[in-house]
């Protein structure tokens, strides 16, 4: 059977995208410059049918892995990157980062509140007796947002004692309800930082934020960046994966800590990915873009019915999340049931509640993508609490996110329900 819209969902989704153009040409505009860039970085290294060849067992001399790090260290402006698909995931390049740039009885300090939820377990303030940061003697404080925005003067307060040899910080709001940061803020945090002790590592959680703007962290003051890979960066085609990049120090300090102190990226071999990665890497900016309208539009469609969204869908973009307050419940479920319905992979299972481990709520996510968990697919999830906030982020093309959206709609307003307005 064909996916069916009815008139008004057609119209609706018609109405929205008119209403769009000048976001969505302010967003073409930024994938043009970060295609210019990322295809200027594989023209300056060369890059050669022989880079996807790829190697077994140790990894050793692997060209194409070597020239791979050297191009990300271009494109986020670092003297050193390293790119592996040994990384599990994003939580492990960040762990594999803050493990190598802290040693005992120095201080790890979280600039913009909590971190994201996977990181509490690697500083250790949630079990213990894993090999947290903190049962190794790196102590933990963190700068609480005021209003919701970052303390500046606090940051600056907290990053002076000299014990503190690291700042985290987190580009993407994550679960939490602040805004994600810019680029330009982030920009001014390293400032402020850097006053109060020129000494400690600035490492920037960039997940969701790579290639949202035409500059990285790393451009602006940040010492390292890190993300996985099946989100941005990945383009939607590398299986898996994370990267790090920054001071070669720093990302040799990673790299001993992702495999083994003495032999850090000499090994670890690519099994023949390389070309996903690559190639991946050539479509981010266009997948990112791809991301950034779907959410734009949902935020559209939404707003067009009176739901309250943040961020509003004539805000320039930092991540590629949008939020959508849902207000009830079943509205919530509807919701992430028509996004589920629109994915390539598994539209014919319904997502349902679950209690989720770490959370204190029950959990609802939608997700049919070719790679397990890859959030630059179109995805739907929510905590089963007010305001029944559902977070939406991904979407390989447009045309499918735009889809996605409106059966997410057409499930929510059911066939005759009038539309609800404020
Ligand atoms: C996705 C994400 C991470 C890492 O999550 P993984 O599931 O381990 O890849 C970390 N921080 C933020 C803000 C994220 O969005």
């Amino acid at each position: 059977m064909p996916l069916q819209l009815s008139d008004k969902v057609r119209a609706l989704g018609d109405q929205a995208q008119r209403e769009l153009v000048d976001e969505f040409s302010r967003i073409d505009t930024i994938a043009q410059e970060n295609t210019q860039r990322v295809l200027a970085a594989f023209q300056d290294h060369r890059v050669a049918d022989s880079y996807f060849a790829g190697t077994t067992g140790y990894g050793y001399d692997d060209l194409g892995r070597d020239k791979l790090d050297e191009i990300y260290a271009d494109l986020f402006g670092t003297e050193a990157a390293l790119v592996r698909i040994q990384f599990v995931n994003g939580t492990h390049a960040i762990a594999s980062a803050l493990f190598g740039a802290l040693k005992s009885g120095d201080v790890l300090v979280s600039a913009v509140g909590a971190p994201y939820d996977t990181l509490l377990g690697v500083i250790g303030t949630a079990e213990k007796g894993h090999g947290s940061l903190k049962d190794y003697g790196v102590e933990y404080r963190q700068v609480e947002l005021v209003d919701d925005a970052p303390d500046l003067e606090g940051i600056a307060r907290m990053a002076a004692d000299p014990k503190v040899k690291a700042v985290l910080i987190q580009r993407s709001k994550g679960y939490s309800t602040r805004a994600s940061l810019s680029v330009a803020e982030i920009g001014e945090m390293c400032a402020i930082i850097k006053r109060a002790n020129p000494n400690a590592a600035i490492l920037v959680d960039n997940c969701y934020g790579e290639f949202v703007e035409t500059l990285e962290p790393t451009h602006v003051g940040a010492d390292l960046v890190v993300g996985s890979l099946i989100k941005n960066p990945g383009g939607g085609l590398a299986p898996t994966g994370g990267y790090i990049a920054g001071r070669r120090d720093l990302v040799e300090g990673a790299a001993q800590r992702l495999t083994v102190p003495g032999i850090g990226g000499e090994c670890g071999c690519t099994l023949g990915q390389n070309r996903l990665l690559y190639q991946g890497l050539f479509l981010a900016p266009h997948t990112v873009s791809q991301a950034v309208k779907t959410a734009v539009f949902g935020a559209k469609v939404m707003e067009l019915l009176g739901y309250e969204t943040e961020p509003h869908s004539s805000a320039v973009r930092h991540d590629i999340i949008q939020m959508i307050h849902m207000r009830e419940p079943e509205a919530l479920k509807k919701f992430c049931k028509g996004i589920q319905f629109g994915a390539p992979v598994d539209s014919y299972v319904t997502p349902e509640p679950w209690d989720m481990p770490g959370y204190d709520s029950q959990v609802i996510m939608a997700a049919g993508a070719f790679i397990q968990g890859a959030s630059i697919e179109l995805s739907a999830d929510a905590p089963m609490r007010p305001p029944y906030t559902v977070y939406l982020q991904g979407g390989l093309t447009f045309e499918s996110g735009r889809l996605g959206i409106l059966l997410a709609v057409q499930e929510l307003l059911g066939s005759d329900q009038p539309v609800p307005r404020e």
